[in-house]
């Protein structure tokens, strides 16, 4: 328990840092938007080609609000910047996201989610009737 002991200094610190509330806020920060690669890395590993998951973009987004939340409350200007507009493209790609996934069609025969604009079921291979197929015949 030796190691455990020489992580507190006796200054009170605990590895070398004095915690405070705004540093939990920056370090939960920085965790919350590293956990995103990992989220990223098991999807694409799952599913064997990259993927971006909808997680992965509220992750980005609560991980910067909350580096951006410290770094006005540590007054540091170009810290402040690197956070301050990247929200916007997070917020786009949830968007999108979630409009491709609206667009998805259910296969009536077995039920899986086919993408948008899908002829044939990828799971069955039943025959998807498209809206507004009958007015093209
Ligand atoms: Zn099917």
């Amino acid at each position: 328990m030796d190691w455990l002991a020489s992580l507190a200094s006796p200054d009170g610190k605990l590895l070398g840092i004095d915690w405070s509330v705004w540093k939990i806020v920056g370090w939960l920060g920085n965790f919350v938007f590293f956990s995103r690669f990992v989220v990223q890395w098991y999807e694409t590993e799952k599913r064997g080609r990259v993927v971006v998951p909808a997680a992965f973009w509220w992750l980005s987004m609560l991980g910067s609000l909350l580096l951006l939340a410290y770094s006005l409350r540590q007054r540091d200007s170009v810290f402040i910047f690197a956070y301050a507009f990247t929200w916007i493209p997070y917020i786009r790609n949830l968007v999108i996201h979630h409009r491709h996934a609206d667009a998805h069609v259910d296969c009536p025969r077995c039920g899986q989610s086919c993408a948008p604009q899908s002829n044939f079921c990828p799971g069955c291979g039943t025959a998807l009737v498209a809206v507004g197929a009958d007015a093209v015949r």
